[in-house]
């Protein structure tokens, strides 16, 4: 018998069959023994590709698509989203490296972030990589490091704009903030960076992640391009790249609905040939992280025990807040709430409500909160959605010192 059926309303991307889920095609029991070991992420390879697919088909052809690989910096993973976009955005030396090991030309890779250390400008400018400056401090350094290596830098200023991303799940842009250089102080520091020899080859402009309101981040867009090109007269040289940023979220919890992206590809499309004849020879670029590959990946735990404490049931898995800090809802959830989570080997069946922990020795390590579950036993496998982001390396895997978890791309 064969059913193929949505586990949850918003979770139609993992087709059940004979009562068990299939990652990459593959029933999770399966994976499971392949991976040879519990906790596991797997994301598919087939659902990174849709999504990128989906995605060109409503953006404008001439519109760049950038993966931050801060979401999932898994050396295989970033090659293979390397061969599907057209730049990488990095926000350290370490992931400067996975960038260029996946084959990315150096040029189209972008380093941002606060506090980028003298030897982590040289290897992005030795690379021939482009940095982008956060700070006056990263300015006079980037020019100090080009006169010693005998390199002009690629340099592009990430700027703080004045305005934020309505409603956005983590903001940052928009009043004081420790990312970019604001604004108003831009013109002063493009002077600067002509003083000293560099030429300021574009902006970065982000203001918000995790949105699910077409009309906010159309709004953003807009202001950011506005900006832009308010800054670009200052410019003493050709621009060459403009990031206008991302903030295109994912549906995590209950009631949430996907973000429709043709209203903003139909926003772009307009406002693009502008910016191009504005600025000739830019090339426009947005961003992104969660979306490109947060629902193409699942977190995968065993049941371990299973207890009745005063009438609450309790699954303990093998799997908890060290490798999924994001799904325990300390990651930067205020009121908590659950991820969305199957009983992969039993999808259907009757149902009981439950908490699914971890091992760890804390209250905090909870997977989901009486939830209604298929009854589940010591054996069976626990699956947690939306989990191809912000999931391994954004976790504390060295918290009780569990063994690290595995991460298969199939
Ligand atoms: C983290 C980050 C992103 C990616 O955010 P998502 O919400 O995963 O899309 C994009 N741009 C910058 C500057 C970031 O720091």
């Amino acid at each position: 018998m064969s059913t193929n059926k949505p586990v949850h309303a918003e979770q139609t991307l993992y087709p059940v069959i004979d009562n068990c889920l299939q990652v990459g095609g593959i029933p999770l029991t399966r994976l499971a023994q392949r991976v040879g070991s519990t906790p596991f992420y797997a994301y598919d390879r087939a659902l990174i590709d849709a999504r990128v697919r989906h995605l060109r088909s409503h953006l404008p052809a001439e519109l760049e698509l950038h993966f931050s690989i801060k979401a999932n910096p898994m050396p295989a993973l970033v090659s293979h989203v390397a061969r599907l976009v057209d730049g990488l955005d990095v926000a350290s030396g370490g992931e400067l490296k996975v960038a260029l090991d996946s084959g990315m030309a150096p040029e189209r890779i972008s380093f941002a972030g606060p506090g980028k250390g003298d030897a982590e400008l040289a290897q992005a400018v030795a690379a021939g990589a482009w940095v982008h400056a956060e700070s006056e401090r990263e300015i006079r350094a980037l020019a100090r490091i080009g006169d010693q290596l005998g390199i002009a830098p690629r340099l592009v200023l990430r700027i703080n704009p004045d305005f934020e991303l309505k409603g956005s799940g983590m903001r940052m842009g928009g009043g004081a903030k420790q990312f970019g250089i604001d604004a108003e102080d831009a013109p002063r520091l493009m002077g600067l960076a002509t003083e000293l020899g560099l030429q300021v080859g574009g902006f970065h402009i982000f203001s918000g992640s995790q949105s699910l309101k077409a009309e906010a981040i159309v709004e953003a867009q807009a202001q950011t391009v506005e900006l832009a090109l308010r800054l670009a007269d200052h410019a003493r040289s050709p621009l060459q790249m403009l990031n206008i940023g991302g903030g295109f979220g994912i549906p995590y919890f209950p009631g949430e609905a996907p973000l429709d992206i043709a209203p903003i590809g139909a926003r772009l499309a307009d406002s693009l040939p502008r910016v191009k004849a504005a600025l000739p020879g830019v090339q426009v670029a947005v961003e992104m992280g969660r979306y490109l590959v947060g629902e193409a990946g699942v977190y995968v735990a065993r049941v371990v025990d299973r207890k009745v404490s005063r009438g609450q049931v309790f699954l303990v898995t093998d799997g908890g807040l060290h490798h999924h800090l994001a799904a325990s809802g300390n990651f930067g959830q205020v009121i908590r709430k659950n991820y969305p989570v199957a009983i992969g080997n039993r999808v259907d069946g009757p149902k009981e409500a439950v908490s699914v922990v971890g091992p760890l020795c804390t209250p905090l390590d909870l997977l989901a909160e009486r939830m209604e579950l298929p009854q589940a036993d010591v054996g069976d496998l626990v699956v947690v959605f939306q989990s191809g982001a912000y999931g391994r390396t954004a976790s504390p895997a060295a918290f009780l010192s569990h063994p690290d978890v595995v991460e298969v791309l199939v």
